[in-house]
């Protein structure tokens, strides 16, 4: 699972998409992409590193006011330009995707699709997410309801974010399984499925629930959450003040990130135990969608791993 930024905001969204997606850089990625509203969806993409994109954009001279970005960790498609997010759909009402996750029930609701007329032009998951979200969109006419129907119907884990050509003024962003946060500012509105990438803007965060589904503008936000099978209704989610700053994803006094990951150990417990605490619950979902109906009929724990990994599994054995 990669890296999502996206943000609807009252200045060039530009520069903050590109200083989030280099604060992901140390996760690993294998390749990268944006998206910015501005009369049509303009989107760059490369294999190379986010430096690169952050070349494109200047030679494109890319700005908006709306946009989402993404580093790819490829797990169903070669990492190529062709399969890097965002994807889009549709022409009329065109809209762009980033995804992190992975969709379980891709290929059944790709042969629907192909069925239907759609055209996949990526070997992705992904894509489907971006064809149903258009399909739905000839239904409802509204982005929210159609990617609340969309997920309906999504098997796996996603944290998903969402623009649409012909009302730039909004990102719709969902998550299951995978993280993603909301951030409050003052010009703007902003999401991410790490707080580091936005703490360049804003230390106001909403960490997002199970089931969440929310619509950005740049003066505002509301979240919903699914009740049911089908249904969702609007709830309140607390903004915490992040602890993050902007040192912390710095490369600092370390000679490289690995390094810094070594002694920032215990720091990265504490934020990793804030964001569930802030979530409110250690649900058996933050191991997936699935875990919960899995972990019941568990008889016993496996786990396979070989050098660092190894000692670390002997300290989840203990
Ligand atoms: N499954 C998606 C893909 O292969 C998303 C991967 C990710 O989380 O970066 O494109």
């Amino acid at each position: 699972m990669c890296g999502i930024v996206g943000a609807v905001a009252r200045n060039n969204v530009v520069p903050i998409l590109l200083e989030g997606l280099s604060r992901l850089e140390y996760r690993g990625y294998d390749s990268a992409g944006i998206v910015v509203a501005n009369e049509e969806l303009q989107r760059l993409r490369t294999t190379e590193r986010v430096s690169e994109l952050g070349r494109l954009v200047e030679i494109r001279k890319t700005q908006g006011f709306t946009g989402i970005a993404h580093t790819r960790w490829a797990t169903h498609g070669a990492p190529s330009e062709r399969n890097a997010h965002p994807h889009f759909s549709g022409q009329d009402k065109k809209i762009a995707v980033v995804h992190n996750g992975i969709i379980e029930n891709h290929e059944v609701i790709r042969k629907r699709l192909e069925q239907k007329g759609f055209e996949f032009l990526s070997d992705t998951d992904t894509e489907v997410i971006a064809h149903l979200i258009s399909f739905n969109l000839e239904t409802t006419q509204n982005l929210l309801e159609a990617v609340c129907m969309t997920i309906n119907e999504l098997q796996g884990a996603y944290a998903i974010a969402v623009v649409e050509e012909s009302r730039p003024d909004h990102i719709v962003v969902a998550r299951n399984g995978a993280p993603l946060l909301l951030g409050v500012g003052n010009n703007g509105n902003y999401v991410a499925s790490d707080a580091s990438a936005l703490i360049q803007v804003t230390k106001h965060m909403i960490y997002l629930e199970e089931g969440d589904v929310a619509e950005l503008h740049s003066s505002g936000y509301r979240v919903l959450n699914r009740i049911g099978d089908a249904s969702y209704k609007e709830v309140t989610r607390s903004v915490r003040e992040s602890d993050l700053t902007r040192d912390s994803v710095e490369l600092g006094p370390y000679t490289h990130f690995m390094q810094k990951e070594i002694f920032e150990q215990p720091i990265a417990v504490a934020n990793t135990l804030e964001m569930v605490l802030n979530a409110r619950s250690i649900s058996p979902q933050l191991f997936g969608s699935e875990a919960e109906a899995i972990f019941k009929k568990n008889k016993g724990i496996l786990i396979l791993a070989c050098g660092t990994s190894y000692h670390a599994g002997l300290v989840a054995k203990y």
